[in-house]
């Protein structure tokens, strides 16, 4: 078998290997790492038993889950399936392809609405107003607009600080931005189930991650109890953040 290896099967393995990189930090991200591991040792036990040991009785019963195992993992992680395929569709995802060919395709420079957002969340964290703010990158928010109330007003920090002011009708939920535009407030988010978050982090905190754990957005978070600044991307919480670094990160690819 091992003479019949050939170029073709090289890449075939690589692939595999990306694809299980891929699979693997998807999971890490959202925090179903045990539950990855225990179908990878699942997997492992199964073909030890009925490939390797020819155990009829356990590798029947192996076998009957394993029938059912596609759709199983298809429930178990249909948000890691959903964000995978939805980053494979994005033209972020094939940035690196499109920047090979036109390389000095530079994004708009304009980025007074970064400052602005920064400008607010420091307002806000001194004075401990609450706040969850997305901003869009490829991928689409639409679902999440929906939620809540549509503005379609330009960004500007007093705005953002008026929404979120502790009377406001529109300060609970989240407020999105797309494309310099405040566009929604208000709006509901999926909220994260990762087991690792740290405990006083409350529905705000774990709101904002879970956007991030299903889209590309970039989520600010300001903390009502301790005016802290939390920046969210990829699943990953950023605690503590500062205010010139809330601007890097938010700059940032
Ligand atoms: P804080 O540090 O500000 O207290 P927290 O992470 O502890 O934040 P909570 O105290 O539970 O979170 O904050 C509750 C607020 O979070 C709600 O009033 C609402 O504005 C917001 N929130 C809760 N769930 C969601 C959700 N699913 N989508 C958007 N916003 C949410
Ligand atoms: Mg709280």
């Amino acid at each position: 078998m091992i003479e019949h290896f050939g170029f073709k099967d090289a890449v075939d393995v690589f692939l595999v290997a990306v694809l299980l990189y891929y699979s693997y930090r998807l999971v890490k991200i959202s925090g179903m790492k045990p539950l990855f591991m225990g179908i990878l040792v699942f997997l492992v036990i199964w073909v030890l038993v009925s490939q390797v040991f020819n155990m009829m009785l356990l590798g029947a019963i192996m076998d009957k889950f394993t029938d059912v195992g596609m759709i199983l993992l298809i429930i178990l992680f249909q948000d890691e399936i959903r964000y995978f395929l939805m980053s494979l569709g994005s033209k972020r995802g094939w940035k690196f392809v499109s920047n090979l060919f036109a390389p000095n395709n530079k994004k708009n420079k304009d980025t007074s609405h970064i400052t602005a957002i920064v400008l607010a969340c420091m307002n806000m964290s001194r004075a401990k107003t609450g706040a969850l703010i997305v901003i869009q990158e490829e991928i689409q928010l639409g679902l999440y607009e929906q939620t809540g109330e549509i503005i379609n007003a330009d960004v500007s920090s007093r705005l953002i600080e008026n929404i979120f002011f502790k009377n406001s009708p529109l300060h609970d939920g989240a407020m999105i931005i797309v494309d310099r535009k405040i566009k929604a407030a208000g709006c509901i988010l999926p909220v994260s189930q990762n087991p690792n978050i740290p405990k006083q982090m409350g529905l705000r905190h774990r709101a904002g991650l879970g956007v991030s754990q299903e889209t590309d957005a970039k989520v600010v978070i300001v903390s009502e109890e301790t005016g802290r600044i939390t920046f969210a991307k990829e699943g990953r919480l950023k605690s503590n953040v500062l205010p010139e670094e809330l601007q890097q990160l938010l700059l940032g690819e």
